[in-house]
């Protein structure tokens, strides 16, 4: 039998739990169905995978209070006893990692070789907040001449987290790890059209023995469990992942209640590559970073600025490759692309194409809707545009598919002009072996990380997050827990100080 017959097999028992019943909410440990039901489909061939509840104002509500009320509990137990739990959760991940890799790419159309992985790092991101939960209320001691300062942190409280549909498993891990090491509370609103991992994951976690009501997740469209989220008062901060759009709508929506935010926006990030760079690994990453997962990566190397010299022949070379790119079932281990999340998704990228023929720039490799499956679904070959020019609308806009533009640059000014000249500020990747001109540009590139010859290698304590319209904040190592507690200062006098005396 095929691997991809093996794991159809297995993904068939693990649907079992889903199908023929209703996807419900999670609150306060209990199973919530609302009056309205919205459907989850898979991209592959777009059967409908099962019904799910659409959550209301009163569901989010509901779910906002019972954080709150488990809140004083789960903030108030030792560290130590929240960093076994988180670990267990962990150790549960990982124990069925296997079913949320097939379950994730059968509600995403993610190639299952990409999200064996992100499952497996869901367990990791649990891992390492995990090991600091005993030391995330640690402060430091700031003596001035007549007292001693001492800081030490809080949980803010409960928090709304909100997140996308593309690898939701792993962001979500990503986000609500921390909360709980922090010892906040969480409501969890997952992506409408790709519920189903968000429910392993609590399952997991309440098994693992978290308290009731820590981690409760509403199911729901974003303009209205999203936005009643937004807009709870007993929701103290909203970690939220998504696009550009929805970030400035959740900040007016958010303003009434004073919410605390945390952004991590789309991005149109460059991959930028130097005549004096190794070709072949700057060729292997761009087209790695780019055309796995999809394309619907929030840092994938949309953009590459290719230097004048070398531009023809890494053209070609790409344009080779771009062609040989599998489009497939993506539960097939071979597959590098799967299905597009959404009929209106694949419409969108798809709209590129004329949106390039009519700025002029070359259509080298010419990704049409279709392929990879006789069963339907929403599939879309690979595209890449070259000849482009920084203004043209493939070079500005977040397209989120497996679409690359090529860009010609003469000297480093210039390429830093590209780079810099769109709206977006997430992720920059330089190629070349000139240490000096790879710090310089890295200091000039408006971008929150830069991965200098290397493509995207997340190490768990570095920053992530990006500028402009790509976000607010910072997400790893200690950057988490400063959005999810409140720092607080306690001054001791250390002697008699003069006290101004007034009205003597
Ligand atoms: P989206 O903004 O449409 O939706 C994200 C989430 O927000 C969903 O759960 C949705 O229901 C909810 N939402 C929508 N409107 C809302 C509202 N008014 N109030 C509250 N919640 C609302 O994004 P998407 O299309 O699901 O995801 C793709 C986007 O996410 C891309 O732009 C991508 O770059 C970005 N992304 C960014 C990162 C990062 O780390 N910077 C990571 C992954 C994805």
């Amino acid at each position: 039998m095929s691997q991809l017959q093996d794991n159809l097999n297995a993904l068939q028992g693990h649907l079992k739990q889903f199908e023929g019943k209703v996807l419900p909410h999670r609150i306060n440990g209990e199973d919530v169905i609302s009056d309205k039901i919205m459907q989850s489909r898979s991209p592959v061939d777009d059967s409908v995978i099962c019904d799910v509840a659409e959550g209301s104002a009163s569901d989010v509500d509901a779910a906002a209070r019972a954080a709150y009320h488990a809140f004083p509990a789960w903030r108030d137990m030792p560290g130590k006893e929240r960093k076994k739990i988180l670990h267990a959760v962990a150790d549960a991940i990982v124990a069925r990692a296997d079913e949320i890799a097939l379950v994730e790419s059968w509600d995403t159309g993610q190639a299952i070789r990409f999200m064996s992985k992100a499952a497996l790092r869901g367990a990791e991101n649990f891992r390492f907040f995990a090991d600091q939960a005993e030391g995330v209320r640690d402060g430091q001691t700031l003596p001035s001449p007549n007292h001693m300062n001492l800081t030490t942190r809080t949980p803010i409280g409960p928090v709304g987290v909100i997140t996308p549909w593309n690898t939701p498993f792993m962001l979500s891990t990503w986000k609500i790890a921390p909360a709980l090491a922090a010892g906040c509370t969480v409501v969890h609103k997952p992506a409408e059209w790709s519920p189903l991992t968000a429910r392993l994951l609590i399952e997991i976690a309440e098994g693992a023995g978290l308290p009731k009501g820590v981690w409760n997740m509403v199911n729901g469209v974003g303009e209205e469990a999203g936005k009643a989220l937004t807009e709870h008062p007993m929701i103290k901060a909203i970690a939220f992942v998504g696009e550009s759009a929805t970030g400035s709508a959740i900040m007016r929506q958010g303003s009434e209640t004073l919410k605390r935010v945390h952004f991590e926006l789309g991005g149109k990030n460059p991959v930028v590559v130097f005549d004096d760079a190794d070709f072949d690994r700057a060729l292997d990453a761009a087209i790695f970073m780019i055309y796995s997962l999809n394309g619907e990566r929030c840092t994938s190397s949309s953009r590459v600025l290719i230097q004048a010299s070398i531009y023809d022949k890494f053209v070609a070379a790409l344009e080779e490759r771009v062609k040989k790119l599998k489009v497939g079932h993506p539960l097939d281990p071979a597959t590098e692309i799967g299905p597009l999340i959404h009929p209106r998704h694949l419409q969108k990228v798809t709209s590129y194409l004329e949106v390039a023929e009519q700025d002029g720039a070359r259509i080298a490799v010419r990704g049409e809707a279709g392929g990879g499956s006789d069963a339907g679904g929403y599939f879309v070959q690979p595209t890449l545009y070259t000849d482009a020019t920084k203004d043209m609308r493939i070079a500005q806009e977040e397209i989120f598919g497996p679409v690359l533009t090529a860009m010609k640059f003469s000297d480093e000014a210039e390429a830093l002009e590209i780079a810099n000249s769109v709206a977006y500020g997430l992720a920059g990747y330089v190629w070349t072996s000139d240490v000096t001109r790879a710090l310089r540009f890295s200091d000039g590139l408006d971008a929150g990380m830069i991965w200098v010859n290397s493509e995207n290698v997340r190490h768990l304590p570095t920053p992530f997050g990006g500028t402009k319209a790509s976000g607010i904040g910072r997400d790893g190592g200690d950057w988490s827990f400063d959005f999810y507690m409140e720092t607080k200062n306690i001054a001791i006098a250390t002697g008699e100080h003069k006290i101004s005396k007034l009205g003597v």
